[in-house]
């Protein structure tokens, strides 16, 4: 088993697990962007969402939920910033799906979602719409 985190699921390698459950396993990162920086990854190897079954999808999600208000409150912040580097594309490096919680204060230099893109965008929204609904029905 060469994945980092099959092998952190697996219990064959440390970490600083926070919650386990049969949808998936909670650990520390270990590079925190703040403290309480937490990755949520499934049981089963899927580098995408897109991959993982629809169960585990659903798992993932549910133990995500559960947990953002846990770690939020843990280190008194005022709430998470909740996202997924998915695909090789994005800048992804571990590839397994892994979902990171990462608490947020007021002032902590931290942006929005908005900050991470310059905003460049060449289509019109009805031409794009148009395009997503035709790719969700085929
Ligand atoms: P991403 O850029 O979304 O693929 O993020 C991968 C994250 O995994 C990074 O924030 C790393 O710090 C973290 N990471 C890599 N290896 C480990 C590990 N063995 N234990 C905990 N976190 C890790
Ligand atoms: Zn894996």
């Amino acid at each position: 088993m060469t994945c980092i985190f099959c092998r952190i699921v697996a219990g064959d390698i440390p970490a600083e697990v926070v919650a386990r459950s049969p949808d998936g396993v909670a650990f520390l990162d270990l590079e925190p962007l703040a403290d309480g920086h937490t990755l949520v990854v499934p049981v089963q190897h899927a580098p995408t969402i897109e991959a993982l079954d629809p169960a585990a999808a659903d798992g993932l999600f549910r133990l995500v939920r559960s947990l953002a208000d846990p770690v939020r409150r843990a280190v008194d912040a005022l709430g998470t910033t909740i996202g997924i580097n998915n695909g090789e594309g994005t800048g992804q490096t571990v590839p397994h799906v892994h979902v990171h919680i990462v608490p947020r204060w007021r002032g902590d230099g931290a942006g929005t979602i908005h900050t991470i893109f310059p905003r460049r965008t060449s289509r019109t929204l009805s031409e794009v719409a148009a395009a997503i609904r035709k790719a969700v029905n085929t």
